[in-house]
């Protein structure tokens, strides 16, 4: 007898809804005569890292959000936001609805960096950092701009990096014409931030930018970026990862452009270095006043080694953009090393390797936080075959209907929010930036229950 498969995503953003999408789509295995999908996730709003991760002035990345909202109306795919997976519904839970659970959880917050004064007032995580300008409901409203930090570092040289980097680097106004929230906005006008200090613990060839962010870098005109030539250096193994990489070498080309330009004089500046690795964060009385690195040199094979050299400069405030780290999930293996789910191409895997019957994994939680939004497509592919050829083996739900999880949530008072509730909360916003005196595309709501009320209206 054919039965409909029914999927639960624990996550919205683009790993999961790719994940959903993949599977509304597939060819049917044997024994399923329809496939249907909820995603739900612990914000009330969809899309995670896009809403939440993509910088305000990114506008172009955040149009992914458009090929998402496609995907989200297929009434065979429903969402449910502001449930907490471990909170509201643990996997016991989600195993009496769903045949199948596919987690795309990401990773939200900073992966550690254990240097001395870590902890000192005006050292921050960049992903902290991050949803405080994006507005995430979960984080404070005020940002602790240190009143005197006119110099500031940016450790790691990553996507993230630069993002911060540039927020911090350009003014409360050019920020304006986006989506921030009013408190945002009035945040960053305690800036007073003139140079941002980046860090590389390596070279040129060995930096994660990506080309177009690099070169978009240059595009305000309140900001000059200056590379500096000590450290720029390319070794055997760094021409080797050039040649191998054509994304690299435009990287490299990009850098050495900004290398060769004279500063314009714009008031605020943007310093590359390289080879300089974070060894202590300095303080007084409690704060920061300086960052400590070793200078390091190419190995030959694109690594490092310290010099056993040191270099103080004088920064007050320390921003870590060193990469981050998923949240261990509630009842679930986790490899704190790599900061994943255990997985088989997919297939969640304890300890001991055996692989956990109808649950997958999708997006950062299965392959670590690097890659930009379009790998987890692919990776999403990866996770839905496996699912679709486990698919006559899995144990069938107990309650399959589909209402059985509106019923659950009702029945504990969980106020979740819905597709249509999105949609609501979405032309809100939209109409908040119309009406704004400079026109935005949106203003963004950051009250959790002020979304929810709408969504729920
Ligand atoms: P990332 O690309 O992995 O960069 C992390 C950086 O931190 C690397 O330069 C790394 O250097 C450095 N690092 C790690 N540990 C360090 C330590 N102990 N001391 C000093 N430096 C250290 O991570 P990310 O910037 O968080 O980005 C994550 C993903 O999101 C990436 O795929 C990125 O492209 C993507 N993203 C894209 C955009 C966009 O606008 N397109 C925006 C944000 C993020 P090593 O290489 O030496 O380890």
């Amino acid at each position: 007898m054919s039965r409909n498969l029914r999927v639960g995503i624990v996550g919205a953003g683009p790993a999961g809804v790719y994940a959903a999408d993949i599977l509304t789509k597939s060819d049917l295995p044997d024994g399923v005569d329809s496939i249907t999908v909820d995603i739900l996730d612990r914000d009330p709003t969809p899309f995670g890292l896009i809403r939440y991760g993509v910088a305000p002035d990114h506008p172009r990345i955040k149009e992914i959000i458009k090929a998402l909202k496609r995907v989200m109306s297929n009434p065979d795919i429903r969402f449910f936001g502001n449930v907490a997976f471990g909170d509201d519904l643990k996997l016991e839970e989600l195993r009496q609805f769903y045949d199948a659970v596919v987690f795309a959880t990401g990773a939200r917050r900073d992966r550690d960096l254990d240097i001395p004064g870590v902890d000192l007032d005006g050292s921050f995580g960049a992903a902290d950092f991050v949803y405080w300008y994006d507005g995430h409901p979960d984080v404070s409203r005020e940002w602790d701009f240190q009143p005197h930090a006119e110099s500031v570092a940016v450790l790691g040289v990553g996507n993230v990096g630069l993002d911060v980097a540039r927020i911090l680097a350009k003014t409360a106004d050019e920020l304006l014409v986006t989506e921030i929230p009013d408190n945002v906005y009035e945040g960053l006008k305690k800036n007073v931030t003139k140079d941002v200090h980046v860090f590389a613990r390596r070279g040129p060839a060995q930096v994660k930018f990506t080309p177009m962010e690099l070169r978009e870098l240059s595009h305000s005109p309140t900001i000059d970026v200056i590379v500096h030539p000590e450290g720029f250096e390319l070794d055997e193994g760094s021409m080797e990862a050039l040649r191998a990489a054509k994304s690299q070498k435009l990287v490299v080309d990009v850098l050495q452009n900004y290398l060769a330009k004279e500063p314009t004089g714009a008031p605020h500046r943007i310093h590359v270095h390289f080879c300089q690795n974070p060894v202590e964060i300095l303080g007084e009385d409690g704060k920061v006043v300086g960052l400590r690195t070793e200078i390091t040199e190419l190995d030959g094979t694109g690594n490092v080694r310290g010099t056993g050299q040191f270099k103080d400069w004088p920064v007050q405030a320390v921003y870590r953009a060193i990469g981050y780290y998923s949240d261990n999930l509630p009842g679930l293996p986790f490899d704190a090393n790599s900061g994943v789910l255990p997985n088989d191409g997919g297939h969640v895997i304890d300890i001991d390797g055996t692989p956990l019957p109808g649950v997958y994994a999708t997006g950062w939680i299965k392959r670590g936080p690097v890659g930009l939004i379009g790998h987890t497509k692919s990776d999403a592919a990866e996770t839905v075959k496996m699912l679709l050829a486990d698919a006559e083996a899995l144990s069938p739900a107990e309650q399959p209907d589909r209402e059985a999880v509106d019923r659950y949530l009702d029945g504990r008072a969980i106020e979740y929010t819905t597709w249509e509730g999105w949609e609501k909360l979405d032309a809100h916003e939209v109409s908040l930036g119309e009406s704004d005196t400079h026109q935005r595309e949106r203003k963004k709501v950051v009250e959790r229950q002020d979304m929810v009320s709408i969504s729920r209206s």
